[in-house]
């Protein structure tokens, strides 16, 4: 254990003696070597083996004719799991720090599963781009979730992170919405600055959840629009309930 891990240890153990951390799926307080969430957990999570079986995202990508990069989920998303509770409380509890540490874990797979900077097309991520959201979301907020678990995520990597998509306007939420009514909502919504920072990388976008696709086609289809010339284009989520 370096000095810097051993001091942010007896930080925790602290902190964790003032104010106990608890587990945002069980509600049990956190050990100090837990990270986010508790290890029983983070063991039943519901994984999917790190697979976005979509042939709609598939086909989407496809039609944008960039060269297709890694489509990556980490768990089935239910609001019925106690799992759904690390993305709503990492969403609107305030815990930008839970997303990140979320993106960590997640990112420490993928690393694991050989994606990354350095990995062969079609493996190779070298810059994530956050789903944005509109600065008006961001100062009820306080942070974009995504971009946390994206921060998460190239910590894990070791590869960069943008900032290129950018929300143009503010749009209801797509909670109870089907798929025609989510993309109507989301039409237009996104533009990017800047193409010509993706010159050439292998991107990925990346959001907490993934519904019914429609966010992250429009983000795609906005890629493809303003003329942007990426080697390819991924897509990571957190939980994916397609
Ligand atoms: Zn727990």
């Amino acid at each position: 254990m370096t000095d810097k891990c051993r001091q942010a240890t007896w930080l925790s153990r602290i902190a964790d003696s003032i104010l106990p951390r608890a587990c945002p799926c069980c509600g049990r307080a956190l050990a100090v070597t837990d990270t986010g969430i508790c290890l029983p957990c983070l063991l039943r999570l519901p994984r999917n083996d790190l697979r976005i079986d979509s042939p709609g995202l598939e086909q989407m990508l496809g039609s944008t004719g960039i060269p297709k990069g890694p489509l990556r989920s980490w768990f089935r998303y239910s609001h019925t799991d106690n799992s759904s509770k690390i993305i709503r409380t990492a969403k609107y509890a305030d815990r930008p720090d839970l997303a990140r540490c979320m993106g960590r874990l997640f990112g420490s797979e993928l690393a694991a599963a050989g994606v990354g900077p350095d990995a062969p097309s079609p493996s190779a991520i070298d810059l994530l781009l956050p789903v944005p959201l509109h600065w008006t979301k961001w100062l009820r907020r306080g942070y974009n979730q995504s971009a946390e678990i994206c921060r998460g995520i190239a910590e894990a990597l070791q590869c960069d992170t943008g900032n290129a998509l950018v929300a143009t306007r503010a749009h209801a939420t797509q909670t109870h919405r089907d798929r025609n009514q989510r993309r109507m909502n989301v039409a237009g919504r996104f533009t990017i600055d800047n193409p010509s920072q993706l010159e050439g990388r292998h991107i990925a976008i990346v959001d907490d959840v993934i519904t019914t696709g429609a966010t992250m086609a429009e983000c795609a289809a906005e890629i493809r629009r303003c003329g942007a010339n990426p080697a390819s284009l991924g897509i990571l989520s957190i939980g994916l309930t397609l």
